[in-house]
């Protein structure tokens, strides 16, 4: 692994995603050993390095300490979401502790974070998120949106360990997700999924969202966040390559529905995307699962 130096740590958003509710992006490394062969960020500026040169920004504690305190000085309070662009809990953040020195100094400075993950190491972490959570300060137009101000995230495309070997393969399975899921819930902290992408025809069926939804609300969790899958580029390394190329091999009868599917601009069609939502908002309600952040 690398070690850079960066100019800047924490990026602040032209606007708030409505799921995130990212005021300010934060991101410990640049890269991700987890590989997923759908990630966004494939084909992206960002996505240059994916695992091959992922690098660890090796200032970001001094330079945080120096962009939050002129932001609270300001009172330009705001949620930090770990990460847009990485993993904040890759494997090498066991030794480095990196995305821990972070939380204290956004604990410190009592901002309100987000973490998105697909690693149960954000367990370890548990105890300064949960002190996070009783002292930050929200932004004022958030204060009678939300009752939290730690939130925790966990990023499924499937819970099938064996599907997500393919898909995800360096990622942790998604049985220590759910596990850590669990734990998140339990220690009181606010805590859901990104459904984040939904493999069409391999984790969107009926019958799998309805096994899904149901899982994640005997587990605790309080939202989610469903999404289907997009496809970008034409270079080998973009995601559209690579998903295709794992459903030739994986999955030779679905090939020709995936080409159909995903046309020439990689989207679904409106009307596939329209009864995913429709269905994801009927079983978030048959749950008794929010689709946000806010109470
Ligand atoms: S964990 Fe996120 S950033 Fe990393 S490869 Fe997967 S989708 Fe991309």
């Amino acid at each position: 692994m690398h070690r850079i130096i960066v100019k800047s740590i924490l990026n602040k958003t032209k606007q708030r995603d409505p799921w995130f509710l990212d005021d300010y992006t934060l991101n410990p490394y640049s890269g991700c050993y987890f590989n997923c062969l759908y990630c966004y960020i494939r084909g992206s500026k960002y996505g240059i390095n994916m695992a091959e040169k992922l690098s660890m920004k090796s200032n970001a504690v001094e330079l945080l300490e120096k962009q939050l305190a002129i932001r609270a000085r300001k009172k330009q309070y705001g949620i930090i979401v770990l990460s847009s662009v990485t993993d904040p809990y890759l494997q090498m953040e066991e030794s480095e502790l990196l995305t821990r020195q972070l939380l204290e100094v956004i604990l410190h400075y009592r901002f309100p974070v987000h973490i998105i993950t697909k690693s149960n190491l954000v367990t370890r972490d548990f105890d300064v998120l949960k002190r996070i959570d009783t002292e930050a300060i929200l932004p004022e137009d958030l204060q009678s949106k939300l009752t939290h101000k730690a939130f925790v995230t966990f990023s499924f495309s499937t819970i099938d360990d064996h599907v997500a070997r393919i898909f995800e393969p360096g990622a942790p399975s998604p049985s220590l997700r759910l596990d850590a899921l669990a734990q998140a819930c339990e220690h009181g902290l606010h805590s859901g999924v990104s459904l984040m992408p939904l493999l069409p025809y391999i984790s969107d069926s009926g019958a799998n969202l309805e096994l899904l939804f149901q899982t994640f609300q005997t587990i605790g969790a309080s939202y989610i966040f469903p999404a289907t899958l997009a496809l970008y580029g034409s270079d080998p390394a973009d995601n559209r390559a690579l998903v295709m190329r794992a459903i030739e091999k994986h999955y030779p009868n679905l090939i020709q529905k995936y080409q159909r599917l995903f046309g020439a601009d990689g989207k679904l069609p409106d009307y596939y995307r329209q009864a995913f939502t429709d269905k994801a908002k009927s079983l978030c309600l048959q749950y008794g699962l929010r689709d946000s952040l806010f109470c």
